[in-house]
């Protein structure tokens, strides 16, 4: 249902209107400077886009201060995912991720046959000590999640340092800081900071969430020249369109852009977070772009009912049988789903 377009939705349950607030995405659109871009693009369609992102890897490695060798991009960093498990991941190798998590590195980890290990949240938080005990000499990569979907917490600076301090060398940590732009946290930690210091560290990033690029596909990783020269053997010769590659260029120089999207993401979570409190609904420390909260009904039930008035968010978590993620919308739509929630915690019953 979450993946469903909106228009599919409106038709089927006959609405007129449907607001998505299930898949992180971003309200405010994307940059202007970005649409020209892809426009202008658009005339080259004929032509094969550059293979190796040369304009955009220079643009983007002067940005960030890593040299251009440490950057690989994919068709969203969910690519990039898949490129790294390929690269890493051989039958019977561990892999060692939070549950729950962004479920994509599991995902790509059965495909390679890998044995994977899940190490439950704690208090909605990466558990990284519990995570390190279960490292073995066959661990390949240890997944992280920062701010973590859907939990939205985030690990502090110094909790990662010290798990990065501890984990064995022939380990590659995976740090995915796909929501990376909006935490305004100080303890928050800059992945791409610590990578001097760690060769086996790979940080994730995308142009899909902040800069509003999600439907071109276009995400990074960024890592050890050895690491990223080891994922790029298996990555296809064209993974990143033209369009993408001119409209994340024109999103890097839009500074503005970000910022606006970062103050108003917070302002909204201000918002629901006291809309909850008012409520007495609990929910995790939200860092990204979404709120997990305990609606404290099943949540499979409390979907179907907020679906019925036109919102649609995420729900059915293993460990979280009574939460729903909702992706922090306009402040209409934080509005509008207030409303719809707070009828719909009428509606279903404890
Ligand atoms: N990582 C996390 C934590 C996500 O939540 C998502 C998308 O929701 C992605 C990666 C993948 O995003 P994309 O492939 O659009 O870059």
């Amino acid at each position: 249902q979450p993946g469903k377009p909106v228009e599919d939705v409106k038709r089927e349950l006959g609405l007129s209107e449907v607001i998505k607030m299930a898949s992180n995405e971003n309200p405010y659109g994307f940059s202007e400077s970005a649409k020209a871009a892809v426009i202008e693009e658009l005339s080259y369609t004929n032509i094969y886009p550059d293979g190796a992102s040369v304009e955009l890897t220079a643009k983007l490695a002067d940005k960030l201060g890593v040299q251009t060798n440490q950057i690989i991009f994919g068709s969203g960093s969910s690519e990039v995912i898949l490129m790294a498990a390929r690269a890493f991941l051989a039958p019977g190798d561990e892999t060692i991720m939070a549950d729950e998590t962004f479920a994509q590195y599991k995902h790509n980890a059965e495909i390679e046959n890998a044995r994977i290990i899940e190490v439950p949240l704690k208090n909605g938080k990466h558990d990284l000590p519990a995570m390190l005990a279960k490292v073995t000499s066959r661990t390949k990569i240890v997944w992280i999640c920062n701010p973590n979907n859907p939990t939205g917490t985030i690990v502090s600076h110094e909790e990662l340092t010290a798990f990065l301090n501890a984990v064995p060398s022939h380990v590659l940590v995976v740090l995915d800081e796909a929501y990376g732009e909006y935490v305004k946290d100080a303890a928050y930690s800059d992945g791409v900071r610590m990578l001097p210091s760690y060769r086996n560290l790979l940080v994730l990033r995308t142009f899909s969430k902040i800069f509003g690029l999600a439907s071109l596909r276009i995400g990074y990783g960024i890592g050890h020249p050895d690491v990223v020269r080891f994922i790029n053997q298996v990555r296809e010769p064209f993974n990143t369109t033209r369009a993408a590659q001119a409209a994340a260029r024109a999103s890097l120089s839009d500074d503005a852009f970000v910022a606006r999207c970062s103050d108003e993401n917070h302002k909204g979570i201000q918002y629901l977070t006291a809309q909850f409190d008012r409520l007495g609904l609990s929910y995790f420390e939200a860092h990204g772009n979404f709120v997990m909260v305990d609606a404290k009904r099943p949540s499979s039930e409390v979907f179907a009912a907020m679906l019925r008035r036109g919102v649609i968010v995420r729900a059915n978590w293993t460990y979280y049988p009574t939460y729903i993620r909702v992706s922090v919308g306009t402040p209409e739509q934080n509005e509008a789903f207030i409303e719809a929630l707070e009828q719909v915690l009428q509606e279903v019953t404890v």
